[in-house]
């Protein structure tokens, strides 16, 4: 999904850099200090127009919550709802995911969230698709040993591409399901902008996948 550059979206990142990161690579091992409280790190790559990410933080105070986009007109609408909600568990980051590893020291993060990533259906393209070997490489670096990659689609070929890209990892599976909105998962379900715009039309597919047991 690629969306048009906005002019207001570069003003208002740069007066709002109290909730958005520039330098991601300088907060290595201390992301603390860009929060109120020193507690578990999640981060969700790709986060959209950030209703996820927003609602997630609003639901877990105990919880310090990192939103990377790599598209600035899109970072910034999910900055205006960031701006609004004024929590301090919250931050966000103008990026490429791809770098995560220089972000984070080892075993920094409790959990990495992809949801609806962009399914790059062409094979050579592969490597771009977030659940691809060179992005699970880093994640294992950054993720904690018992920390989970929870990811979630609408996108019957990219579950497939990932389920499998996982267990040829060597991953292990918690929660796997094929139809997330009629299944006991849901209850504590938090939908994001696609989520809830293509429930309509077909499953969502979820799983969560260690490194680790
Ligand atoms: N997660 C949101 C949702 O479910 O509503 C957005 C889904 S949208 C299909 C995928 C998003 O991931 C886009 O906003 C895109 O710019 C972002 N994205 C794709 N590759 C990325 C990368 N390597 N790093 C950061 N963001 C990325």
């Amino acid at each position: 999904m690629r969306v048009r550059n906005k002019p207001w979206a570069n003003d208002f990142i740069k007066d709002h850099s109290e909730y958005i990161v520039d330098n991601p690579e300088e907060l290595k091992g201390q992301w603390a200090t860009r929060f109120e409280k020193d507690q578990p790190i999640h981060v969700e790559i790709g986060t959209g127009k950030g209703q996820f990410i927003v609602e997630m933080a609003k639901e877990h105070p105990e919880i310090n919550f990192l939103g990377i986009e790599i598209q600035q007109t899109v970072i910034a609408i999910a900055l205006k709802k960031v701006v609004a909600s004024e929590l301090p568990n919250l931050q966000m980051v103008h990026t490429d995911g791809a770098g995560i590893d220089t972000f984070f020291d080892e075993h920094e993060l409790d959990a990495i969230y992809l949801n609806f990533s962009d399914p790059w259906p062409k094979k050579r393209h592969a490597k771009r698709r977030l659940t691809s070997p060179k992005f699970l490489d880093s994640y294992k670096t950054v993720l904690k040993k018992d920390a989970p990659v929870i990811f979630k689609t609408d996108n019957r070929g990219l579950f497939e591409y990932s389920i499998i890209t996982f267990n040829n990892y060597g991953m292990y599976f918690d929660l796997l399901s094929l139809d997330l909105h009629n299944s006991e998962y849901n209850d504590d379900n938090i939908e994001t902008e696609y989520e809830h715009k293509f429930s309509a039309k077909g499953p969502i597919y979820k799983v969560v996948a260690y490194f680790d047991k």
